[in-house]
């Protein structure tokens, strides 16, 4: 495995992060033991990140995740989780909010400090609060201990911007915006390099997109992105190949991206993705 720093934070982080949203149910129903298996096989494979969000399967995901952490060292990781979004549409950056939802993610994910804590999904929330009431109270938070670093995560690039010519942050998290059909993230890479900012990319396969099972019903992508995708699904298993290889490949050979969250609950295919990296 390949570690790259993240930002300014002084972490090393894997080149394949974990993305624990699929613990939480999102894409299929799961089997909990499969999902644990699935976390420790990625870090036997070196994969040292691990981002989830209470809003993954209501919760589900972070308890799931706590579960399969507790039997490691808490050396043996890097945690990420989320806070402000808790429902499909239920939004909340709230100082007082965003307080007791740490404290609830320590308590799903049995640990006693989360290393990097992301406003999640701020585009859906008024980005001048987040920008002068949850960034804030976030610092509160870290001056407490419980949090090490602090992101915002987000799908339209130019949140990060707006937010960060106006408040601090470490790092970011873009999704569906480094990938095969998409790799607009190169555009904002210059501008989070001179903050400093760490650079976190999720979704290599366009949350399903660029799989052999194709996207789920609830995939927002417009139809003819999603045609796409499926012709390019059936040219690589015409070549031999598998889609989801050449996306991983593409998307984790960025330099400029610390980590690349791929999501699965399944323990075969996070050791092809490491193999495949
Ligand atoms: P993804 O692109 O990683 O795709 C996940 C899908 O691909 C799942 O259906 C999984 O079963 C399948 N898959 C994984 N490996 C495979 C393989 N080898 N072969 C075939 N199928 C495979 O999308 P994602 O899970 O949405 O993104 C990864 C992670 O990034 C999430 O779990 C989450 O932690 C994070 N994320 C964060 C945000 C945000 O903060 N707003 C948004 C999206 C994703």
């Amino acid at each position: 495995m390949e570690y790259r720093e993240l930002g300014k934070t002084g972490l090393k982080v894997s080149a394949l992060g974990f993305g624990a949203s699929p613990l939480g149910s999102v894409f299929r129903e799961i089997d909990e033991s499969e999902g644990i298996r699935t976390v420790h096989t990625a870090i036997d494979l070196g994969i040292n990140f691990m981002d989830v969000s209470p809003y993954y399967g209501i919760t589900k995901a972070e308890t799931v995740l706590g579960k399969a952490l507790k039997d490691l060292s808490r050396d043996d990781y890097i945690l990420a989780t989320k806070v402000g979004r808790y429902d499909e549409d239920g939004f909340d950056f709230s100082a007082e909010r965003v307080i007791k939802s740490v404290d609830e993610s320590l308590g799903r994910l049995q640990v006693d400090h989360i290393d990097v804590i992301q406003c999640h999904d701020i585009e859906f929330g008024s980005l001048d609060r987040v920008v002068e009431e949850t960034l804030p109270a976030l610092e509160r938070i870290r001056e407490q201990g419980k949090v090490r670093y602090i992101g915002i995560t987000g799908l339209p690039l130019k949140i990060f911007s707006y937010v960060l010519d106006r408040a601090e942050a470490d790092t970011i998290l873009s999704y569906c915006r480094y990938s095969l059909n998409d790799s607009s993230l190169k555009t904002l890479i210059p501008y989070l390099q001179e903050k400093g900012v760490g650079v976190i990319s999720a979704s290599p396969l366009s949350m399903g997109l660029l799989t052999e099972r194709g996207a789920p019903d609830w995939h927002p992508a417009p139809q003819d992105v999603q045609d796409a995708c499926d012709k390019a699904t059936a040219l690589c298993r015409r070549q031999g190949t598998d889609i989801s290889k050449l996306a991983l490949q593409f998307s984790v050979s960025n330099q400029d991206i610390a980590t690349t969250l791929v999501g699965t609950a399944n323990p075969e295919n996070i050791k092809k993705n490491a193999a495949w990296i």
